[in-house]
């Protein structure tokens, strides 16, 4: 698996990076046999970057990442942790105490000594006013303290990246983590990848699959894509099936292809899902992408390109 450098951190990512909110069952229930097994597969593959949240399945997630990595019984620093703060179940708290308070729990969940990053998640759904202003100095004292290495911000709107970046000294962000803006149905990542360069964050891109909108099975009940999207994936789907093609090997195949992100963050639950990923990424660095079946897709998914939905509360 191909390692490729985040940022200015010095971290060495895998290209493909295990998602792992799947293990909160929030693509259905996941045993944790099965959960363990798979981040064992994935470690053994060359994976080493799991990204997980207190957010997902309600600690869940967190829970059982952390006894997968135990489980390994490997120096700790053979793999690299990230997690967020400020999104939980029972809703949104961007506040310094709650996050302070926050990654405790998240290291408690996970049975570690320190993450390696630490996320705001999803601060287009809090003041980003307050996000610059008091949660990213919480952030910074933690890493400071040893309780992460690196700190980050995560959400789907592009320009709160600008909007925060603009606003804090440089250098005081090391990452951001983008979602569903890099995908075959929307590549509106790659237009800000110069600026965020030029800021020195590395980048992370998460959702290679539309969170499931490109899969044979399709996206869960909860997405928020409009019916207009779905339906075209599906149609997406269906052509590569009858081609015997899988979408979700050429999505994340195009994913990848992206040298300025670092890691493609794709959520897995199974072995299976595990070794298919691993191998979509080796088969893409030994013969490259099926540029036919992609120009195919891309023309089917041409009416919805860049379509995303809403996310976050007005900002004032
Ligand atoms: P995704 O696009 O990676 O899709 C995940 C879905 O695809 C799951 O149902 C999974 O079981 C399925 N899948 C995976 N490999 C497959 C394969 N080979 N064939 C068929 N289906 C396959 O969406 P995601 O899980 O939401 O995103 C990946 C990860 O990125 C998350 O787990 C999370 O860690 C991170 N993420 C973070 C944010 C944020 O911070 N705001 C948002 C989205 C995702």
């Amino acid at each position: 698996m191909e390692l490729r450098e985040l940022g200015r951190t010095g971290l060495k990512l895998s290209t493909v990076g295990f998602g792992a909110s799947p293990l909160g069952n929030v693509f259905g229930t996941v045993p944790e046999e099965q959960a363990i097994a798979s981040v064992r597969f994935a470690f053994q593959s060359g994976i080493n970057f799991f990204d997980t949240s207190p957010f997902y399945g309600g600690t869940l997630s967190e829970t059982v990442l952390g006894k997968a990595l135990k489980a390994l019984n490997v120096p700790r620093s053979d793999y690299i942790v990230a997690t967020k703060c400020g999104r939980y179940k029972e809703g949104f708290d961007f506040s310094a105490e709650r996050v302070t308070k926050s990654v405790e729990e998240s290291l408690e969940r996970l049975q570690l000594d320190y993450v390696d990053i630490l996320q705001c998640h999803d601060i287009e759904f809090g003041s980003l006013n307050q996000i610059v202003e008091e949660t990213i100095p919480a952030l910074q004292k933690l890493k400071e303290a040893g309780k992460t290495r690196f700190i980050g911000i995560t959400g789907l709107p592009l320009e709160i990246y600008s909007y925060v970046l603009d606003r804090v000294p440089p250098g005081t962000l090391d990452v951001v983590l983008s979602y569903c803006h890099h995908c075959i149905n929307d590549t509106t990542l790659e237009d800000l990848v110069p600026y965020l360069k030029s800021k020195g964050v590395g980048v992370i891109n998460a959702s290679p699959l539309a969170m499931g909108l490109l899969t044979e099975a399709g996206p869960p009940e909860w997405h928020p894509a409009s019916a207009e999207l779905k339906s075209a994936c599906q149609a997406a789907a269906t052509h590569c099936k009858e081609k015997g093609k899988n979408i979700s090997k050429l999505a994340l195949q195009y994913s990848l292809v992206n040298k300025d992100i670092t890691s493609v963050l794709v959520g897995m639950r199974s072995v299976e899902q595990v070794e298919e990923n691993v191998a979509a990424a080796r088969e893409l660095a030994a013969s490259g992408i099926d540029e036919e079946t992609l120009s195919e897709v891309e023309n089917i998914l041409k009416p919805v390109k860049n379509q995303s939905w809403p996310s976050g509360i007005q900002q004032s």
